[in-house]
């Protein structure tokens, strides 16, 4: 491969600014660095921009087959979208109404919880996912003396020494499954539940009386209207596609089957070589975002520093695969009246979850008369073996589980298996101080900063405001 140094011609503004990975974070700090007068080029690896979101169709009808909503309580994403012309497409879920799998039945997910944690027993005790001493042990919580909470606790651990361990592996476990694909006895309270961390921080000992009043701050502080989620018409993919749009429209380049290999400092600013459709090449920059998953931000980093390799390397990640199925609306008997369901894992199923895509999303079921869309998803951290299988047998367990859910026999006329292999990074107990650690190390090389889903939160509008914070921190280093 020839070796050539490219330059990026056009007019030199605040200076230039590589930015390593197309994924929604490193298009949000693309998108922020233009319009904050930087020239931008995205080097993303793949032929496809938009990482972990991804638009495309089954049976002729669109989908998501990778994240499909975007938490509405949060700005940054909706208003995003609405920045990049997407406005007019958000739509929320046509029903909210989730279920649980679990104890051989289909169970409406019951209301009054904080990621599954109780804050009123009420529907918990009518809703049939808790047994009679799984409920009984829940009034322990006003009797026990105060569990010790320290710097930070696994989420699940400090709910079990409060509630039991029945109310973790029947309901926070499921939950936390769908936005982590994680254990909760290793993910940390102060990142899945922060708001909740605090109020037990600084308030009594029982657990349930905590949840409620976490509930009613969060009620004063802000009363919310509107949806909590978001999606796209046409799917959460096109997001990342329309920011890239943009991002070209105030100058920048965005190259696709570019992959950054190495970065270095010059004297200058920074080298990176590429390998792209025309080979290999040195691409020359003053600055660097570096918004890759965290074993790819590693490897960039090992020349430079040591150090920020070494605990990007220590984040774990968990594999996802998703199977999207496709079936004629006549086979179907009707689906339950909720969007999908969760599974706990002790319940000892293959998938973990499934949408009923068709029902959640209206631009799904208005897209066809006679096709409906619904997905499973198998996989959490730890079970790395559920992926081993091929995609037939994905496929298989799918439509097994789905029919002793559901009782759906019917044999789809399409079939899609996404797999994502290192999917989503873990937050164990311990990660915040990991992050910091890396902000530390990466804050001595000057003009360069990290984004994406390993550091400030897995979620969409999470990683874009770390996309933002990080393009305003190389903005005010070219500025200096
Ligand atoms: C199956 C699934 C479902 C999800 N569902 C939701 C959901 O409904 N709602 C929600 O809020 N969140 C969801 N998430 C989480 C969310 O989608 C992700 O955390 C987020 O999209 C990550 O964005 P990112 O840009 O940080 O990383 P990525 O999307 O991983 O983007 C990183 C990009 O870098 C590129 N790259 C890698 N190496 C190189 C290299 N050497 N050079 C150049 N480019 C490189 C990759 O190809 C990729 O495009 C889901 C995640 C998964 C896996």
């Amino acid at each position: 491969m020839s070796e050539a140094t490219v330059s990026i011609s056009r007019l030199r503004r605040q200076g230039r600014v590589l930015v390593v990975g197309g994924g929604i974070s490193g298009l949000a700090a693309a998108y922020e660095l233009s319009r904050g007068g930087a020239e931008v080029v995205v080097a993303e690896s793949a032929e496809r921009l938009g990482g972990k979101l991804y638009a495309g169709e089954i049976a002729g009808v669109p989908v998501d087959f990778g994240a499909e909503s975007m938490l509405a309580r949060r700005p940054e994403a909706v208003a995003l979208a609405r920045q990049v012309g997407l406005g007019e497409e958000l739509q929320p879920p046509a029903t909210a109404q989730a279920a649980l799998w679990t104890r051989g039945k289909l169970h409406p997910m019951p209301g009054g919880h904080l990621m599954g944690i109780p804050g009123d027993l009420r529907p918990l005790s009518s809703s049939g996912v808790l047994s009679a001493a799984g409920l009984a042990r829940l009034t322990l919580d006003h009797l026990l003396p105060r569990t010790p909470l320290g710097d930070d606790v696994a989420i699940g651990e400090y709910v079990a020494a409060r509630l039991g361990h029945e109310v973790v592996d029947r309901l926070v476990e499921p939950l936390l499954g769908g936005v982590y694909a994680g254990n909760s006895y290793r993910i940390s309270m102060r990142v899945a539940v922060p708001q909740l961390f605090e109020t037990v921080a600084h308030g009594g000992r029982s657990l349930i009386e905590s949840v409620r009043k976490t509930q009613r701050r969060a009620a004063a502080a802000a009363p919310q209207e509107g949806p909590v989620f978001m999606g796209i018409r046409g799917g959460v993919g096109r997001l990342p596609l329309a920011v890239a749009e943009a991002c070209r429209a105030e100058g920048a380049e965005i190259r696709d089957r570019t992959a950054v290999r190495e970065l270095k400092r010059t004297v200058r600013g920074w080298q990176a070589v590429v390998d792209g459709p025309d080979g290999r090449a040195v691409l020359e920059a003053d600055a660097v975002v570096l918004s890759v998953p965290a074993p790819v931000a590693s490897r960039l980093l090992s020349a430079e520093s040591p150090a920020a390799a070494a605990e990007l390397a220590a984040v774990e990640y968990a594999g996802i695969a998703l199977v999207t199925m496709a079936f004629r609306r006549r086979d179907l008997l009707d689906l339950p009246n909720s969007s999908g369901f969760l599974v706990p894992p002790v319940d000892g199923r293959m998938i973990k979850a499934s949408t009923f895509a068709s029902r959640k999303w209206a631009w799904i079921r208005d897209a066809s008369s006679d096709t409906v869309v619904l997905r499973t998803s198998i996989g959490r951290h730890g079970k790395e073996q559920d992926l081993a299988w091929e995609d037939t047998d994905l496929v298989r367990f799918s439509r097994e589980d789905l029919e002793a859910a559901i009782g759906l026999t019917a044999t789809p006329v399409a079939v899609r298996v996404t797999r994502w292999d290192g999917g989503l990074p873990q937050y164990p107990v311990g990660h915040l101080q990991r992050v910091a650690r890396i902000r530390e190390h990466v804050a001595k090389l000057p003009g360069l900063a990290v984004c994406g889903a390993a550091y400030d939160g897995v979620g969409i509008p999470a990683c874009i405001a770390g996309a933002h914070e990080a393009a305003q921190r190389v903005l005010n280093s070219l500025r200096r």
